[in-house]
């Protein structure tokens, strides 16, 4: 320690504006230890001289002005990530937009429609092993059970998202929620990035999330936050989690362009769920079902009216189009019912996913739940 230093120095130390010295020491060496020989024979003078293990240990204080810890965000690293190209969907509006009045055929009407759906108390059945329940429990929320974790993917209790009265009440309320041991999010938009239910589903279990969403749910009460990057994976527990690409964009607000977007496929027990999240049509569901063997696919089928124009969303027909090239044997369909995100009503996408089904002999295959019954698969 102090005696390996050369008389002349040991006399020196430790010495004043030491902090100073450290930032000028560590900085341009790229934060690595240095010997007394380095330090000894550098251009550093004498009046800078601290002892290295005291670098090295000054290197890990925190700055003192820190910003919120993200200590609990840790970003998957050796398990299939890939580069791939950016699936951004173009945010141009149409150039119609502006023709149709979201506000007045869509927003205000809503205020006045009377909120449908009982809520209630579910009656979730014992799961068996090798058995998968799924409850809808609304829009894009979805309970997953085994006979040893529940998980929940995207859920959202709200009864506004901003000023979009959410018109259909949650299949059941939160507080009937069996005890969660996972929570799955895919990406941040508030439909599906619900901060308030995400605080009191929090309980110390771990979330995961795509890349560059975890600042916004690290605070919340979760033990750990995964971050993922398209086609990376991570083992809780039972369950190996892959997020999937999907044709959408991240941002919650409008400089956030950096969040990642995407889907989950969840494996457990020789079962696989796919979750689609949020997706125009795009050409990678059939990658997606090259890589998995999915079973169940849950696809978003509404709020292809939007008010932009913008092509961000999948209509009924193209979800069944998706549910092909995918080579799932069951679609589930979500993100319609509860809120009125485009100017399509809302009992139209069911519909229209029933007649387009049958046109393809795929009726049977075709489960269109409700909001708060499970379904045991
Ligand atoms: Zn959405
Ligand atoms: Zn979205």
């Amino acid at each position: 320690m102090l005696s390996e230093w050369p008389a002349r120095e040991r006399a020196l130390y430790p010495v004043p504006g030491y902090h100073e010295a450290l930032i000028r020491i560590i900085e341009p060496r790229g934060r690595q230890r240095l010997s007394p020989a380095t330090i000894a024979t550098s251009a550093i003078t004498a009046k800078d001289l601290i002892h290295p293990n005291d670098l090295i240990c000054l290197a890990r204080v925190p700055i003192p002005f820190s910003k919120k810890s993200r200590r609990n965000v840790v970003q998957a690293s050796v398990n299939g990530r890939e580069a791939s190209a950016s699936m951004r969907v173009g945010l141009r509006p149409s150039s119609d937009w502006h023709k149709r009045n979201f506000l007045t055929s869509v927003l205000i009407p809503s205020l006045f429609t009377k909120r449908s759906g009982k809520g209630g108390l579910p009656l979730f059945p014992k799961v068996k092993r090798g058995e998968i329940c799924i409850t809808w429990i609304g829009h894009a929320s979805f309970l997953l059970q085994t006979k040893d974790v529940n998980v929940l993917i995207d859920p959202n209790w709200s009864m506004w998202l901003k000023v979009i009265k959410r018109l259909k009440k949650p299949g059941f309320d939160l507080f009937h929620l069996p005890e969660i041991d996972f929570v799955l999010v895919t990406h941040a938009h508030f439909d599906h990035l619900d901060r308030r239910t995400l605080r009191k589903i929090a309980a110390d279990q771990p979330i995961v999330v795509p890349i560059g969403v975890g600042n916004l749910v690290q605070d919340l009460g979760f033990n750990i936050v995964h971050e993922l990057a398209h086609y990376q994976r991570v083992e809780l527990g039972p369950l190996c989690v892959s997020l999937t690409p999907c044709h959408h964009w991240g941002a919650r607000m409008l400089h956030d362009s950096h969040r990642g977007f995407g889907g989950f496929v969840i494996e457990v027990e020789g079962r696989s769920i796919f979750h689609c999240g949020d997706s125009a049509y795009f050409e990678g569901f059939a990658e997606i079902g090259k890589r998995f063997k999915i079973e169940v696919a849950l696809l978003p089928i509404g709020a292809y009216d939007p008010p932009s124009g913008r092509e961000v969303h999948m209509n009924p027909e193209q979800a069944v189009r998706a549910f092909r090239e995918l080579r799932a044997k069951t679609l589930v369909p979500m993100h319609y019912g509860s809120f009125r995100l485009g100017y399509e009503p809302l009992d139209e996408p069911p519909a229209r996913l029933l007649v387009c089904a049958r046109e393809h002999g795929l009726e049977k295959k075709v489960l269109v739940m409700t909001e708060g019954t499970p379904v045991v698969l």
